[in-house]
């Protein structure tokens, strides 16, 4: 039966979700305090990496993580002025990265890429948005015998998920797929099927576009609480007040301060994430390059190159540090030696990131008319479109692809 349904949050996951219920039949209404991708999901790498299903709590990663803390400009950091809000998450992050959580984490990791892999192909056609899409794969590159090696248990892994994947052993075979790379990078791992978007953004407002077209409406509105009866959603803004239905609250970094309003604790957290876009001809980028080790990846964006990554735990309100863009930029014309560095933007953007690397798709604890849709980490753009195909399954009431067991608000 079709509903009044009000999405929160105008980023990628709350626009394919929007775009999704519309097209079933509900009369939807989006609301951002912003606009359209105004956040996390316009400066993004481009990536939908259905192949990273290793959660970043993996074993090991408390015994490397204090190496790269040293480094205040490594690709983990602590702001010192943030460690102790930080604490609670990390303890979580810690009990997430034992062998029988990263497990159970990997699995769930993995059948919700599956379900993201199909939903992006059927977003793409109904939404006509091939023109958007680079289908030209992905390298992780590495530095010599030893560091493949250790990656090998990895490509093992996801192997046994059925994630097509060829190792490359020289700097010849590297430089078929991309050259120009510096012949430090002896060994590689690719991965075929990894699609890019050519630019975040405007995949976004495609997604829009296609939402308003078929009679979505969206309004700029800062949301302030949620409440509800058993049978309407009531949300207030310095406005006035909006019922609807039902919610789903896709507020990405910003979304557990709603959800507390309505009573539920999520530990979310964000990964600060920074990057430098180059204009069109700073280099011939022409696949996805993962840099594991160093923490960022290379992309092409909008025929420019997009150089970004890192992981800055320093919550939402402390300034950006741009010495982290310009770290990853220098490193990248080390590795690129015929890399253009000028003429760049610098930007930094709040990934939103649950303990586990797990999202939260599922229903408030406190009412069924609450959806949450958060917390996907370095992955929004690559699951957005999965998760607004589980929102319509939970919403209709039907039984979806997957088991939602393992993205349950209540799990912490
Ligand atoms: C450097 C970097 C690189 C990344 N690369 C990739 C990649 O290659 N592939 C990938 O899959 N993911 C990537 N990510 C992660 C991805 O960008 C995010 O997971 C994704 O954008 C989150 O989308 P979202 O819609 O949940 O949140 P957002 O895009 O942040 O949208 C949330 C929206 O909610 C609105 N909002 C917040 N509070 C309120 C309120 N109270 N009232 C009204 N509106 C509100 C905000 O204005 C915002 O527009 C990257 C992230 C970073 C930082």
């Amino acid at each position: 039966m079709p509903q009044d349904i009000v999405v929160i949050g105008a980023g990628v996951v709350g626009i394919s979700i929007a775009a999704e219920l519309i097209r079933h039949g509900h009369k939807v209404r989006v609301l951002d305090r912003t606009g359209v991708a105004a956040e996390t999901s316009q400066g993004n790498a481009g990536a939908f990496a259905f192949t990273d299903v290793m959660p970043l709590a993996a074993p090991g990663i408390m015994r490397k993580a204090p190496k790269w803390l040293l480094d205040p400009l490594g690709p983990l950091s602590i702001p010192p002025r943030y460690a102790l809000q930080i604490a609670p998450w990390m303890l979580r992050f810690w009990r997430a990265s034992w062998r029988d959580r990263h497990d159970a984490s990997v699995a769930a990791q993995s059948a919700l890429m599956d379900l993201s892999k199909a939903a992006l192909e059927r977003q793409i056609a109904s939404t006509d948005g091939e023109h958007l899409i680079q289908r030209d794969g992905q390298l992780q590159l590495y530095e010599g015998e030893a560091q493949f090696r250790e990656s090998l248990p990895g490509w093992e892994l996801r192997g046994r998920y059925g994630i097509k994947y060829d190792l490359l052993r020289t700097p010849e075979e590297i430089a078929e797929i991309q050259p120009g790379l510096d012949r430090r990078f002896t060994h590689a791992g690719f991965t075929p099927d990894w699609i890019n978007t050519t630019d975040p953004k405007a995949w976004t407002r495609h997604l829009a576009q296609s939402f308003q077209a078929a009679g979505g409406e969206i309004l700029q509105c800062d949301i302030k609480s949620i409440s509800s009866t058993t049978s309407q959603v009531e949300l207030t803004h310095a406005g006035g007040t909006i019922t609807a239905d039902k919610v789903v609250l896709a507020a990405g970094a910003w979304s557990h301060h709603l959800a507390r309003t309505l009573g539920d604790r999520i530990p979310l957290e964000t990964e600060r994430g920074y990057n430098t876009t180059l204009p069109a001809g700073a280099f011939d980028v022409r696949t996805h390059l993962t840099f594991g080790a160093h923490g960022f990846v290379v992309s092409r964006i909008n025929g420019g190159v997009r150089v970004g990554g890192a992981v800055e735990l320093g919550g939402l309100t402390l300034p950006p540090n741009y010495k982290r863009a310009e770290v990853l930029l220098e490193k990248a014309s080390r590795f690129l030696p015929g890399l253009d560095t000028s003429g760049g933007t610098q930007w930094m953007g709040y990934r939103p990131s649950i303990p586990d690397t797990l999202p939260v798709i599922g229903s408030s604890p406190k009412t069924d008319n609450v959806i949450y849709a958060f917390g996907h980490g370095h992955l929004g753009l690559t699951q957005s479109a999965a998760t607004a195909e589980i929102v319509r399954d939970m919403i209709a009431g039907t039984k979806g692809a997957i088991s939602l067991s393992p993205y349950r608000a209540d799990r912490f």
